[in-house]
């Protein structure tokens, strides 16, 4: 075998076009320059379909923890109320980071593996009783592969509080469908090693009417995250703040032009192709999924151990094909492999993936599954043609 030829399956970092590498391997500009204001003026209006959003979305040049952080410190101030809802590792992230500034957290627990339904929110809004600023959300749990129900879940806190709706999109915008105004979310984050077929090092950052209001009159302090200035700098000169990772703008700019030609309403379908493929070859391997089709994220899927266990699966799959899945990740570790199919993903991956796990099985000395994962999975796409 070529095992040189490598197959990236994890929730970020994902595979990266040819056509986006080679637009990031243009010659330098400066981001004082004209070329520049160009460039990001561009990049910030067409990703503002992507991110459902009225306004030019903001770029940083940082990874997608930093941008939980700035939805934090250009929102809320220590002393102030926030509920988080926590349903696997990321979103354990965003209320640790609220913590961290001195924000009193409400953790709302939701159990690993299942989405946050609008009424386990809305009992739980019921039972605060301090003003709540905020409300943390992970749209996508990457650690668990699950969708929580964002345009519900938004729907709850506008109806039940005067919280501001903070989303973390890091590993589905560029793969689901958002409107900020019809979710009611005041400020969407996420990173570019994601669904945005990138290279991981920037994160970008969309507001509403209200989320830029919040950033204004903000108070917690911060420097390199305070939005204010990378709004102000976009405003006034068409340019950021800092310098910028201007190649990976220039990247960024291509994944642009990729999703126009796609058209992104069809991005969307295919992952939701990519998750119904997937999700209807595992079951025919006999392996459990962790979560309900209901919940099922469209950019990654969570396995159990069944028969084999989970991590050594994953290492073969490493080793004799040069697959890289993901393992889980803390109460999860060594129970799951997760199997990303966001970005740059066709059906024909789907089928790459399941072909080895069924080779990988019966090496294992399971049943005889040869071609059984591969031929549910393109049941499922032939009805997609
Ligand atoms: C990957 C991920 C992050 C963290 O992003 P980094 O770029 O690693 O800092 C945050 N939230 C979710 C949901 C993610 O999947």
């Amino acid at each position: 075998m070529f095992l040189d030829q490598k197959y990236l399956f994890t929730p970020g970092p994902t595979p990266v076009p040819a056509r986006v590498n080679a637009a990031m391997a243009a010659p330098m500009i400066g981001h004082r320059s004209p070329d520049f204001s160009v460039l990001i003026e561009d990049v910030a209006t067409r990703l503002m379909p992507v991110f459902g959003t009225r306004h030019p979305v903001i770029t940083l040049t940082s990874s997608g923890t930093s941008a939980l952080e700035a939805a934090v410190v250009n929102t809320v101030s220590e002393g102030e109320h926030a509920v988080a809802i926590v349903a696997g590792s990321f979103g354990d992230r965003l209320a640790t980071i609220a913590e961290t500034y001195g924000i009193h957290v409400h953790r709302l627990n939701i159990e690993w593996g299942k989405s946050c339904t609008p009424d386990q929110l809305e009992s739980f809004l019921k039972t605060m009783d301090k003003p709540i600023k905020a409300v943390f959300a992970t749209f996508n749990e990457t650690s668990t592969g699950v969708l929580n129900p964002i345009h519900e879940l938004g729907k709850v806190v506008a109806e039940q509080s005067d919280a501001l709706f903070l989303v973390d999109g890091v590993s589905c915008i560029g793969g689901v469908s958002v409107d900020m105004t019809a979710d009611h979310i005041d400020l969407l984050v996420t990173s570019s090693q994601k669904a945005l077929m990138l290279p991981p090092g920037l994160a970008f950052a969309a507001f509403s009417d209200r989320g830029l209001e919040a950033i204004r009159k903000a108070t917690a302090k911060r420097f390199y995250l305070d939005l204010n200035r990378y709004v102000q700098a976009y405003e006034e000169q068409k340019s950021t703040p800092f310098t910028p990772a201007v190649s990976l703008i220039a990247g960024a700019q291509e994944v642009c032009a990729m999703f126009e030609e796609e058209g992104f309403a069809n991005v969307v379908r295919r992952h939701y192709l990519l998750r119904d493929m997937i999700r209807a070859g595992i079951r025919a391997l006999g392996l459990p999924l962790l979560t309900s089709d209901e919940d099922a994220s469209p950019t990654v899927t969570a396995i159990c151990s069944g028969a084999v266990e989970a991590s050594v699966l994953q290492k073969a799959l490493k080793k004799n094909y040069s697959i890289t899945v993901a393992g889980g990740q803390k109460q999860l570790k060594g129970k799951i492999f997760r199997i990303g199919h966001m970005g740059y993903c066709t059906p024909f991956d789907i089928l790459k993936v399941l072909s080895a796990l069924e080779i990988e099985l019966v090496r294992q000395g399971e049943v005889n599954h040869l071609g059984v994962a591969v031929q549910k999975a393109e049941e499922v796409w032939l009805k997609h043609v």
